[in-house]
């Protein structure tokens, strides 16, 4: 409403590409009344879940049908090669559409007898659960993989029947602005989804503290989960948060080394590292220590990087130069501490926003770079001897979100995926992701899961109906 606007910028070049709203309180406001009104209005409300389900299934079919155009739009916004979101990001955000398209006609209460002994003489109780949508849900998004976060969020709170405001990261704005002209094109009713473009600490703090917002879902840094906990207080709205990682990938002594270099490699250095389960603490067994990060440096030499639309590009720019300037400060913090930079560490590009994957050893588990995420092609890579060391050191954090273990014993495998403590562990794998897996952080990475059947859980309320008859 201010008129006032922000820039945006192709973080690989610094060309202007356009600008965006300066949403602020009012702007939120408007669009909370507005989520509100559709909330309460007959044609959402009513709407079977049929219905819900076959408006997603066209959201998914209009974001396929322009897929070319949103990578285009993601890789210009956020840097990203185009093949990352042709190939993994904007598939991923047309699965979550179709698969909660199914659950939208799955929700479901249950029948309860119960063991309540003292109603009426000839009478029965009759109890039974149904399931409520939440209300209006505010929603907001980091910027490292904007299209794929913001639908693992649409999808199941729309097929479970609530309204939206949206808020995106003001770096990546432009793919949910281009999303919210194909979810009207879709006919999802006026209201139902809204988007506030802005800066954090306006936009974003207006919405996770607007009193009409029954659910904030989050997906961003710890230290802002922190600032969107104290926010929910004022009308203890529901809050799902999805937070960093400082995520481990453990290479065992008897691990396939043909997979697990290339493995941990890609497991930190795909998108740059800005994923938030990106494999950012190597551990690898001291057998075989210096044949794996030689093998890792390898790798990080051999990776092109360049412009996102330029079709040899493996590896684009960090999202900023503000981001870029903060990963080289980690890196040399590395430095200054006693790390070695076995590969990498420099920085360029017409703006500084390229960063080399860089591979740091000789690092100590109290130093910033081991504790602290990074967010970028950084990783610290560290010897183990046996495994029950190697269970101290992965939990060693306050993260939780994720890790990984390579070795080709099964029963190593289990034990460890056990006692690992993170919402996720793969097995000779990294950074699997998919609409029906779970996905989220123990400790200090989050609360809640999104994707999988429960997740359209985070958007509903039970409501228990006991009645005499
Ligand atoms: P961030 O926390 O700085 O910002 C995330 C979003 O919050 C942005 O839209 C921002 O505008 C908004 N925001 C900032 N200050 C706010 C405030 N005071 N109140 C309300 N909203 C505010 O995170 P980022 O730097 O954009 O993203 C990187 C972080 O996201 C990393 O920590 C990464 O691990 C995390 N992440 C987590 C997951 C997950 O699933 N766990 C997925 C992707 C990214």
């Amino acid at each position: 409403q201010s008129g006032a606007r922000l820039e945006t910028h192709n973080p690989a070049s610094g060309a202007l590409l356009g600008t965006i709203p300066a949403g602020a309180a009012a702007d939120v406001d408007r669009a909370v009344v507005a989520a509100r009104a559709a909330f309460e209005s007959a044609a959402w409300r009513d709407m079977t879940g049929a219905k819900r389900a076959r408006l997603l299934w066209k959201i998914a079919d209009l974001i396929e049908a322009n897929l070319d155009e949103l990578c285009e739009l993601e890789t210009l916004d956020q840097g990203k090669p185009l093949w990352v979101g042709k190939y993994a990001e904007v598939p991923g955000a047309i699965e979550q559409f179709r698969y909660f398209a199914g659950a939208a006609t799955k929700i479901e209460g249950t029948t309860i007898p119960t063991s309540i002994d003292y109603q009426p003489p000839g009478k029965k109780i009759f109890a039974y659960t149904v399931k409520e949508p939440l209300g209006v849900v505010g929603a907001i998004v980091p910027w490292n993989s904007p299209l794929v976060l913001t639908a693992m969020k649409i999808a199941p709170a729309l097929a479970a029947g609530c309204t939206m405001v949206l808020k995106p990261a003001e770096d990546t704005s432009l793919t949910a602005l281009r999303l919210a002209e194909l979810i009207a094109e879709a006919g999802v009713p006026p209201g139902v989804f809204n988007v506030v473009t802005g800066l954090g600490e306006a936009a974003g703090a207006a919405l996770a503290a607007h009193t009409g917002v029954d659910k904030a879902t989050f997906t961003g840094s710890t230290e802002v989960g922190k600032l969107m906990l104290d926010a929910a207080k004022g009308n203890l709205k529901r809050l799902t948060l999805e937070l960093g990682g400082k995520s481990p990938a453990i290479v065992m002594p008897d691990a396939d080394l043909e997979l697990a270099i290339p493995g941990v490699a890609n497991a930190i250095f795909f998108n740059a590292g800005q994923v938030c389960v990106a494999g950012s603490r190597l551990y690898v067994h001291g057998s075989i220590f210096e044949r794996v990060i030689e093998g890792v440096a390898n790798y990080a030499r051999g990776i092109r990087l360049g412009h996102g639309l330029d079709p040899q590009t493996q590896m684009g720019p960090v999202v900023s130069a503000k981001q870029a300037e903060r990963i080289a400060g980690y890196v040399e913090s590395g430095r200054v501490a006693g790390a070695e930079v076995r590969v990498g560490g420099g920085r360029g590009g017409p703006c500084g926003t390229f960063i080399e994957p860089t591979v740091l050893t000789r690092v100590r588990p109290d130093m910033k770079v081991v504790r602290e995420e990074i967010f970028g092609p950084v990783v610290v890579a560290t010897p183990f001897d046996d495994a029950e060391e190697i269970v101290t050191l992965a939990n060693d954090t306050h993260y939780g979100l994720a890790a990984s273990v390579w070795t080709e014993s099964l029963s190593a495998a289990h034990r460890l995926a056990a006692q690992i403590r993170a919402g996720t562990v793969w097995i000779n794998c990294h950074s699997m992701f998919d609409a029906t897996l779970p996905i989220g952080g123990m400790k200090q990475s989050g609360w809640g899961r999104e994707s999988g059947q429960q997740a359209v859980e985070n958007y509903l309320e039970t409501k228990t109906i006991c009645a005499v008859i």
